[in-house]
């Protein structure tokens, strides 16, 4: 078989892998070359980001811990007013994608470098993929300022994430890579990053579910998360992100449950339009099928699987097929509305995907 031709875009990044890493945070903003580090988080992660501050001592400038979902531009804007005053020249964001999607905030209006250390599976610390939330309107762009320069995957700091958000945050990944699998920019690197991703979180999250403690198995996932990430980072997305980021942003479903119960119809409905994406994806799962296989690896692990168990109502379907349909963007398969409307009536109602419909 020949080699085709392809663009790879790899990112620039320094990544530190493994259990207890996060001891290597004062040297990697040596590294940096940056002496005062702001730290963001969440509220609900505030002791995490004061222990990174603990451990950095001298070199933490303080802590920003208000960190919250979809990043709001008034939020970007304190966040920024407290970098300046404590003379910041770093900022480590410690969290989830709504930690990082601050730093990243901070970052393309500051130029400031940012050292992620992810505690989901989310992937956000790969890309150089933004979004802001200003009057209510989400708009996302790329800006290779705000791709982080360096990532600490500590796998003990997943420990605490909940068992049912370690679940729909490992399918959020496989999400990333499933898509980078039939993507319009695919090439050979990132379809192997895609599928040794989505094997390691097939494997470890049922081990999470049985047992959230488990060091290997929360290893393997974030290993796998991280390889998912790079993917996103690296090729364009299609459908099911669309159909995500719709749903997210104008119906307020929360983010990694919506991804969840959404991707097993995605590549249903793009099956037969990319049959080698949807080999790979069903033999990394160890399934026949990449559509039911995703369908029942959240059953079998207690996930959602119907949108009407996390707050979507009936009479927004509509509406969701038309915003969906109406801003033109590259899918396997063309889109077609009234398909288009079929696969959210099943992802609403939880039934089992079919491929093709
Ligand atoms: P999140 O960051 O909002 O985290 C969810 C909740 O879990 C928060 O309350 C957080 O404090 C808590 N949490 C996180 N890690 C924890 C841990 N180890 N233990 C206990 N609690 C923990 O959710 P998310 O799913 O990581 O990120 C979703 C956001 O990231 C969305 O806004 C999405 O758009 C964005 N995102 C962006 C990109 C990108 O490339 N720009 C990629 C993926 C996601």
């Amino acid at each position: 078989m020949s080699t085709p031709e392809f663009v790879y875009n790899g990112r620039a990044m320094r990544v530190v892998f493994g259990c207890g890493s996060r001891i290597h945070i004062e040297r990697e903003v040596h590294t940096l070359g940056a002496r005062r580090a702001l730290i963001l988080c969440s509220e609900e992660q505030r002791a995490l980001g004061a222990s990174v501050a603990d451990q950095l001592g001298a070199r933490a400038a303080g802590v920003f811990d208000r960190a919250t979902m979809h990043v709001p531009v008034e939020l970007v804007a304190q966040a920024r007013t407290v970098a300046a005053s404590l003379d910041a020249d770093c900022v480590i964001a410690v969290g989830g994608g709504s930690a990082i999607g601050l730093a990243k905030g901070l970052a393309l209006e500051t130029s400031l470098p940012i050292l992620a250390v992810p505690t989901t599976y989310a992937g956000s610390e790969m890309t150089p993929i933004f979004g802001l939330t200003e009057s209510g309107l989400k708009r996302t762009g790329t800006d290779l300022r705000v791709l982080p320069r360096t990532v600490i995957y500590d796998p003990d700091l997943t420990v605490t994430l909940p068992v049912g958000l370690s679940v729909t945050s490992g399918i959020n990944a496989i999400a990333h890579a499933a898509e980078g699998l039939y993507s319009r920019d695919a090439n050979p690197l990132t379809s192997l990053m895609a599928e040794e991703g989505i094997a390691a979180l097939a494997r470890s999250l049922p081990r999470i579910v049985a047992q959230p403690n488990d060091a290997s198995a929360r290893a393997d996932a974030l290993y796998g998360s991280w390889l998912c990430g790079a993917v996103l980072g690296s090729v364009g997305m299609a459908l099911h992100h669309k159909l995500c980021h719709t749903l997210g942003g104008s119906f307020n479903l929360p983010h990694a449950p919506t991804h969840t119960i959404v991707l097993p119809h995605a590549l249903a409905y793009n099956a037969d339009a990319a049959p080698d994406a949807m080999r790979r994806i069903a033999q990394a799962l160890g399934h026949d099928s990449a559509a039911q296989g995703l369908y029942e690896l959240a059953r079998a692990n207690g996930a959602p699987v119907a949108l009407k168990e996390i707050g979507m109502l009936e009479e927004q379907l509509d509406q969701a097929a038309d915003i969906a349909c109406n801003n033109a963007y590259w899918n396997p398969r063309p889109l077609e509305r009234g398909a288009i409307r079929a696969l959210l009536q099943r992802a609403f109602d939880g039934s089992a995907p079919t491929d093709g419909l």
